[in-house]
């Protein structure tokens, strides 16, 4: 029988950037999951850059990326811990790409004779790339979130994309949902409706009518409220709808579970909707995040520590692992440009784990090297990841090995000991966009060891974004001093996971763990880490409690 075609949601938005569409897609998508539909989520950025990976995490935040090796737009990352589902290249798409393609096919004279223009060559593309996903037969929707604001200069092509689908697929197989803001107007102590009156009608001088309208407010919209947008922006009062600020992203999927949208979505698309969804195991995770019975403070040392955005997936992977333990982990930022042998202890005294974060360049670099030299000195659990295993790496060769200038040569090209270097293959690459190692690679697992025990299995797969590699020259003098790789790629040999066996939980992963971490499966490392945490903090205050029994303890 062949199955029904795919439907299509888009989800604009208005007003104002940083409204939440990514959470608001999200969450529709796990609702619609939840009564058994296939769903996935695409995001459209109108910037012109070919993907994010170039991208400071300062502009944009963190990068993320999935199996197939595309480096992608952080909402991805909200995609696959909401619906536990693997999201591919497919699933974000630039204007740089579009056009890239477009302009390709033009040198190789796919267009022959024909003037190429923005409408129809790149709205076709945009539509190529959106029924891509739809036509694969695994979905029975696409919901494909249109990154900027309506109105922009940038977004016209995407919307008039959208107004075309809808033109020839139909109001019943492709609707719009926009996103806006009711401000709370502090001197008229009244919510106002006049901004998001005015993005409709951007939008609708676009030529796309809105099927549904979820309005970001500060608080709860009045049924007057609702009529007055209903009425102004010609849509029916029950498809607007309250996105009331949620002190947890996790939240979202309820809120908008009571404001009825999945099922607002359901009747204009004439998808029957017998089955309510099935939130159990949601509400179990959210009921545990807010009434957790331990706590544990974990340093997340890093540069980018500002903008909470650049470590998007370790702070969502730590409350994901919060969760599984019954703890709320609070995550301290710690500047690495701060950290120096001088105040380390003081930094750093107060934690019960420390994660010395991703990053490049040589920026804050000495500080994460100092960071972990205090974990393994004071036996406090300690988890590095990508950069942060290479500084573990570095900080041995120095410290314990006493190979004095030891370094990875991305900050040191001279160094006399490149204990982190480049691998043959990357040294010819020159250009700068998706050259890195990227995408998952299969990892064994040494038996007995820390990292077998988190994972419980003998082979993993883990995703990777990175240039430059443990050098094997130096493996047996590690594990000789006890510093072991206890991760290897079978195919290359690459050293994947380093663990030092004289230490509580000192653990470096040259991946990322934190991309592979969702609501439904918490990331073991991230479990046993924070499991590891509460268990330092309890005998530290198990010290305080009787300083006599603590006698002997190593500090
Ligand atoms: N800069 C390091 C490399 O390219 C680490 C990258 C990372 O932490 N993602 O190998």
């Amino acid at each position: 029988m062949e199955s029904a075609p795919c439907k299509y949601v888009f989800v604009t938005g208005g007003v104002s950037s940083s409204l939440g569409k990514g959470i608001i897609s999200a969450s529709l998508a796990k609702l619609l999951q939840a009564r058994g539909l296939r769903v996935t989520i695409q995001k459209l950025d109108p910037y012109i850059n070919v993907d994010p990976g170039t991208l400071n995490p300062y502009e944009h935040g963190e990068c993320y990326v999935t199996d197939d090796g595309a480096e992608t737009d952080l909402d991805l990352g909200h995609y696959e811990r909401f619906l536990n589902t693997p999201t591919s290249q497919a699933n974000n798409v630039t204007t740089g790409r579009i056009y890239l393609d477009v302009i390709m096919r033009e040198r190789q004279g796919a267009y022959l004779g024909k003037t190429v223009q923005v409408v129809p060559h790149i709205t076709d593309e945009i539509k190529r790339r959106i029924t891509l996903l739809g036509n694969t037969g695994n979905y029975d929707i696409v919901i494909t979130e249109i990154g900027g604001t309506v109105g922009d200069i940038e977004s016209l092509p995407y919307i008039e994309a959208v107004r075309q689908m809808k033109y020839e697929l139909g109001n019943t197989n492709c609707i719009v949902i926009h996103l806006t803001l009711v401000p709370f107007l502090k001197s008229a102590r009244e919510l106002k409706t006049k901004p998001t009156q005015h993005s409709v009608k951007e939008l609708l001088e676009e030529g796309v009518q809105p099927d549904i309208l979820v309005c970001r407010t500060e608080y709860p919209l009045s049924p007057e409220v609702r009529r007055k947008v209903a009425q102004f922006c010609n849509v029916a009062p029950e498809a607007v709808i309250e996105s009331i600020d949620a002190d947890s992203i996790y939240n979202v999927p309820l809120l908008m579970y009571k404001e009825n949208l999945d099922r607002i979505v359901l009747s204009r698309l004439h998808l029957e909707t017998t089955r309510e969804p099935d939130l159990s195991s949601w509400i179990r995770f959210v009921e545990k995040i807010h009434n957790p019975h331990y706590r544990v403070r974990i340093g997340l040392v890093g540069k980018y520590v500002e903008l909470p955005d650049a470590y998007k997936s370790i702070r969502e992977s730590f409350i994901h692992a919060g969760a599984a333990n019954d703890c709320q982990v609070e995550v301290i930022s710690i500047h690495s440009e701060h950290v120096n042998e001088a105040n380390v202890a003081q930094q750093l005294g107060q934690l019960d784990g420390i994660l010395v974060a991703p990053g490049f360049g040589h920026r804050g670099v000495e500080g994460k090297i100092t960071a972990v030299r205090y974990a393994r000195e004071y036996q406090v659990p300690f988890f590095g990841i990508c950069l942060g295993m290479q500084c573990a790496a570095i900080e041995f060769a120095r410290n314990v090995l006493g190979l004095a200038g030891a370094h990875s040569t991305e900050m040191n090209p001279d160094t006399p000991h490149p204990v982190i270097d480049m691998m043959e293959e990357q040294k010819k690459i020159v250009v700068k966009g998706g050259t890195m190692r990227l995408g998952a690679y299969e990892c064994e697992l040494r038996k007995p060891s820390k990292v077998f025990e988190a994972y419980g299995v003998e082979r993993i797969r883990e995703r990777h974004r990175h240039r430059y590699e443990f050098n094997n020259k130096y493996l047996s003098m590690f594990e000789q001093a006890g510093m072991i790789a206890s991760g290897i790629n079978p195919n290359s040999g690459l050293v994947e996971v380093m663990e030092f066996i004289h230490h509580p939980w000192f653990i470096g992963v040259q991946y990322h763990p934190e991309l592979k971490s969702t609501v439904d499966n918490p990331h073991p490392l991230f479990i046993r880490f924070v499991a590891m945490a509460m268990a330092y903090r309890q005998t530290k205050e198990a010290e305080v409690a009787s300083p006599a029994s603590a006698a002997g303890i190593p500090l």
